[in-house]
């Protein structure tokens, strides 16, 4: 186990990628807080299957685009495990429209969850982590913040937001010990995937050199790359984990 006496904050973590990634990280041996904003039901499941295996997990609702709840959310992290050593910045949602039609809400909403929440939670926990000196924040973006995507104006914006986000924070961050990496994934199985057209899973996937699509267990391995002793020397870096996507 690589991640022994650590905690973690995994946001939007009670399904798909992010509930890949607390499973993960609580099989190297962290304390995870199972961040939630939908379904307490499903949040409580993680952490079941989590103390089933002999590990240390709560759930904690919050929304990370709203200072506010993101504050109660690592004051309960650092009230229950008493350090906030990693931070999965996970949380996003899509609302897809070409942009000739999409509406400002879209534009916000996208923009609140997956850049500003981003921002929030960063901010949150880094008093704590300059603190202890030391601490990994980890970004989830995706490779369309890369390299574009028609009818996703919104949520490539604020992804290539989270890239530049990273790098930024990195810079910041590196003096006190605190290293800050982006991972870009590629097409992964999860709900947010399942909505999409088989006609579109199918060009996807043709575009893919691997030829299959991700599991959220390859972004979760690849977040605990980032958060172990393995990455020590690796800061503001955007990993694509994407079957050879992007290029
Ligand atoms: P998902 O929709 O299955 O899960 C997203 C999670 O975020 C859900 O648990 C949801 O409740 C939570 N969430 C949404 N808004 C929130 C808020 N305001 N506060 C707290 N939690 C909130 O999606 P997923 O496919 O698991 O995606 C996880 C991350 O990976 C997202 O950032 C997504 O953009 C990114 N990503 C996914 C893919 C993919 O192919 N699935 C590709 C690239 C990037």
């Amino acid at each position: 186990m690589t991640l022994q006496n650590k905690t973690a904050v995994v946001t939007g973590a009670s399904r798909g990628i992010g509930q890949a990634i607390a499973l993960e990280l609580a099989k190297q041996g962290a304390k995870v807080v199972v961040n939630y904003s939908g379904s307490e039901a499903r949040a409580q499941q993680v952490v079941e299957q989590i103390q089933a295996a002999g590990g240390e997990a709560i759930a904690v609702q919050a929304n990370v685009a709203d200072a506010e709840s993101v504050a109660q959310l690592m004051n309960k992290a650092l009230e229950t495990f008493g350090s906030i050593d990693i931070l999965v910045n996970n949380a996003g949602i899509t609302r897809d429209n070409l942009l000739m039609r999409m509406k400002e809400d879209e534009w916000d909403d996208v923009m609140n969850t997956n850049l500003k929440g981003v921002f929030l939670c960063t901010k949150a926990v880094t008093r704590q982590m300059m603190k202890q000196r030391s601490g990994r924040i980890i970004n989830i973006s995706s490779i369309v913040g890369v390299s574009g995507n028609a009818g996703q104006a919104n949520y490539v914006a604020a992804k290539a937001g989270v890239i530049g986000l990273t790098k930024t924070t990195a810079k910041e961050l590196a003096s006190r010990n605190i290293l800050v990496n982006a991972i870009a994934p590629g097409f992964i199985t999860t709900d947010m995937t399942d909505e999409l057209s088989e006609e579109l899973k199918q060009a996807m996937l043709a575009q893919i050199p691997l030829a299959k699509l991700g599991q959220p267990e390859d972004i979760a391995k690849t977040v605990v790359f980032f958060a172990s002793d393995a990455a020590n020397y690796i800061t503001g870096q955007t990993l694509h984990v994407d079957g050879g996507m992007v290029m």
